[in-house]
């Protein structure tokens, strides 16, 4: 491309769909900037280190689709050094404690016989929406439940990337800088105006000029940014604003000296407060220095957090008998408000092409129908990413 020729895009946020947005765009010669509020990169799909082992800042390591966007973005199209364990599939533990190994057509029949109210399928298909989207079925419309079950047999082969998320969102930061893209932290976008020639966004006093933005941040955040010009989203997108409520959550990290879990994610529709567990261990052992990483998963409730997390660790403690001896907590975390599970609830989400040209939203605020948490991120990613190149 002729210097003059090339196009500049601004993206708003450095989390997967930031990443996987910038990643594909500085492939295609874009020149791509993005900027990041917080002091590191990857949003809620990235780790820290404690002790060895690394405690996610939001997914517990695991891809839901074996062959889906993910996949398709990451592997396929992108190319990355990244190595996806198939994980089998998930496991449900019964009301005595057996193990079920949940299959497509399991998982069909239970959503058959929770629409016609039978108590214990709609038990369990209540822990795998709440593990899956952080909602009991009837919070999430009909047509979305149908949408998600059509695609049961993608969802039940998980993977999870080797070494965890972080290695898929190093990948991607090699990738962007390698191709001139930039990647700035601790810059959090202020305002966006639109300009005849595209946009100008601000960040920190500076101004950046661009042709497209994309932003990755939470769709009523990009609202409030735009400020007289989200006037221009219309008023179906002023709706969505007003009736949007991000999905929160509450995670619990611990290390076990052994195995615990039948599978790496396993349902728990009979604990009182946890709905499954998520134990990446199971299929990257060198995951967490040769300990066992279980990652719990709930719904946040009204009333005090203290005790929610009270009631999880004794969820632990029915779960595995020798809890207090041979496991330890190392972290507690409450997703919420601008840091949620889901920025949209499953169903209610916003579309990833705005009615301003050039104005694209990537992440999991704007999930296309029947996609659940990251395979939702990177189906919007394709869809705007194919909007950006028809050329917009
Ligand atoms: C507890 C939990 C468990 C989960 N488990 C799984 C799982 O096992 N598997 C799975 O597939 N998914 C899981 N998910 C969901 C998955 O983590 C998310 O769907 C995904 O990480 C969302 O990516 P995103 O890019 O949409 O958003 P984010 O990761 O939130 O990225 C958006 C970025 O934009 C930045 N930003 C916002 N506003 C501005 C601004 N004004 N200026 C600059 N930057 C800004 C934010 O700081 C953030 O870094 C889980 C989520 C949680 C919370």
């Amino acid at each position: 491309m002729e210097e003059e020729d090339i196009t500049e895009v601004m993206i708003v946020g450095a989390g997967l769909g930031g990443l996987l947005t910038g990643a594909i765009l500085s492939r295609e010669g874009y020149k791509v900037t993005i900027l990041e509020r917080l002091n590191f990169i990857g949003g809620r799909f990235t780790s820290f280190d404690k002790d060895g082992v690394p405690i996610p800042t939001g997914a517990v390591h695991m891809i839901p689709c074996r062959w889906g966007p993910m996949k398709r973005t990451l592997i396929d199209r992108l190319g990355l050094p990244i190595d996806l364990i198939d994980i089998g599939r998930p496991a449900i533990i019964g009301k005595d404690g057996e193990q079920i190994e949940l299959g497509a057509s399991g998982a069909t029949k239970l959503f058959i016989k929770s629409l016609l109210r039978f108590s214990y399928a709609t038990r369990v298909m209540n822990s795998i929406y709440e593990f899956s989207m952080g909602l009991k079925g009837h919070e999430i419309p009909l047509r979305e439940r149908v949408a998600f079950m059509l695609r049961a047999r993608e969802y039940s082969h998980h993977v999870t990337p080797r070494g965890g998320t972080k290695t898929v969102i190093d990948a991607l930061v090699k990738d962007i800088r390698d191709n001139n893209g930039i990647i700035s932290i601790n810059h959090e976008v202020e305002s966006i105006r639109v300009v005849d020639s595209g946009f100008k966004t601000n960040a920190r006093g500076n101004e950046f000029s661009s042709d497209i933005v994309v932003a990755n941040c939470r769709p009523p955040a990009l609202f409030s940014l735009l400020g007289d010009d989200s006037k221009k989203l219309g008023s179906g997108f002023r709706k969505r604003v007003e009736k949007n409520r991000p999905v929160p959550g509450i995670k619990v990290a611990v290390v076990c000296d052994h195995r615990v879990c039948p599978s790496s994610i396993t349902f728990t529709p009979f604990l009182q407060v946890i709905s499954g567990f998520s134990e990446p261990t199971v299929a990257d052992p060198e995951l967490a220095g040769g300990k066992h990483l279980l990652l719990s998963h709930q719904e946040l409730r009204p009333g005090p957090v203290d005790e929610q997390i009270n009631a999880a660790i004794e969820d632990f403690r029915r779960f595995i008998p020798d809890f207090d001896e041979s496991c330890q907590v190392i972290a507690t975390q409450v997703f919420r408000g601008v840091y949620p599970v889901n920025h949209a609830s499953q169903g209610h989400d916003f579309a990833p092409v705005t009615a301003i040209p050039g104005l694209c939203i990537v992440g999991d605020g704007v999930k296309p129908k029947g996609h659940i948490m990251t395979e939702g991120v990177a189906r919007s990613v394709e869809i705007a990413i194919d909007h950006i190149l028809g050329g917009v």
